[in-house]
């Protein structure tokens, strides 16, 4: 499936083509490639060497991506890509997402890959571990696909995506978990290589029509001053106070040496974080993780580990006392 593969949202300059994609709006020479590193210029058109390239496909809990409010319990085809549109210098998977090189997974097309998860009998398909919107004309053709076969589709991503083509994929995708790595345009520029604003349109624009859960990992010294984690949260709350906030601590890891975030970090952007929003969980770190009834606060989810207990989460509503939980 890979080779002559052209891309969409460039256009021709100067003997180079500009991508449009996402708001680097990378200038690529002849021969040269995007700073993600998979979109490259063959003979003044934009070509697309990794289509169909995946690092990685497996069936994992769908608590991973994390997702807590979509069919909490249920297990989701994954798959990965190559390559990302930000330079995290903590990046957890960067050997998929910033060196990966000329190394390439298995070849498959957007027909295959459909094919392959509708066998799998699990319905639900996430593309997740590296960064999907680099990959926006391959999700395209494979979300239609997903729905016409009636699966339903998950975007973990950084939300780096302009406003044009963002408008096209969201209305395919029924949930997303968007990263939201900082409340500091400058942090985002300087240290990720990215750009905050385009980040929080991407998440207003998701929340309109999706399901939307959002990260934060906190690492010490760049992003959990109390002032610019309120910042963050209430900026949550004005897109919409229902939406899931998943709080995680970093460990070293890529080109970081920091020390891991302490524990207390989590605990104080969590409790920031349940005066403002309905729901905080802090996955990797700390014991909440259960999901409670906005209503009544009984106990509708727990979860330990990947281990998911169901008490009171009924078709989208709380058994005891009726109300409708965000999410499906
Ligand atoms: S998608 Fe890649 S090539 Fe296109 S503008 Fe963004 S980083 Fe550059």
């Amino acid at each position: 499936v890979t080779g002559e593969q052209e891309g969409d949202c460039w256009t021709a300059e100067k003997g180079a083509v500009r991508c449009h994609l996402c708001p680097r709006h990378c200038l690529v020479r002849n021969g040269g490639t995007g700073f993600c590193k998979v979109r490259t210029n063959i003979g003044g058109r934009l070509i697309l060497p990794f289509y169909g390239e995946i690092s990685a496909l497996a069936i994992d809990p769908i608590e991973k991506k994390p997702l807590y409010h979509f069919y909490p319990g249920s297990r989701i085809v994954s798959v990965g890509f190559y390559g990302c549109t930000l330079d995290c210098p903590f990046c957890q998977n960067w050997n998929i997402s910033r060196e990966f090189g000329a190394q390439t997974g298995q070849s498959l097309s957007p027909e295959a890959l459909v094919g392959r998860a509708v066998a799998s009998g699990v319905p639900l398909m996430a593309f997740t571990y590296s960064e999907p919107l680099v990959h926006f004309e391959y999700l395209m053709r494979v979300l239609h696909l997903a729905r016409e076969a009636g699966l339903e589709t998950v975007l973990v991503t950084n939300g780096m995506l302009n406003r044009e083509p963002a408008l096209r994929l969201i209305p395919l995708v029924d949930a997303f978990n968007i990263d939201l790595k900082s409340f500091s345009g400058d942090y985002y520029a300087s240290v990720l290589k990215g750009d905050l604003e385009s980040v929080l349109s991407f998440i207003r624009l998701a929340a309109e029509s999706s399901h939307v859960e959002l990260t934060t990992l906190l690492i010490p010294g760049d992003n959990e001053s109390p002032g610019e984690l309120e910042s963050l949260v209430r900026f949550i709350a004005s897109v919409s106070v229902d939406i899931p906030w998943h709080v995680s601590g970093y460990r070293p890891e890529y080109r970081y040496r920091k020390a891991p975030t302490p524990v207390e970090t989590v605990s104080m952007a969590v409790s920031l974080g349940k005066s403002f929003l309905k729901s905080v969980y802090t996955g990797n770190m700390g014991d909440d993780n259960n999901t409670v009834c906005p209503g009544c606060s009984r106990l509708l989810v727990s979860r330990s580990g990947y281990f998911v207990k169901n008490h009171g989460w009924d078709a989208g509503r709380c058994r005891y006392c009726g109300s409708r939980q965000y999410g499906r």
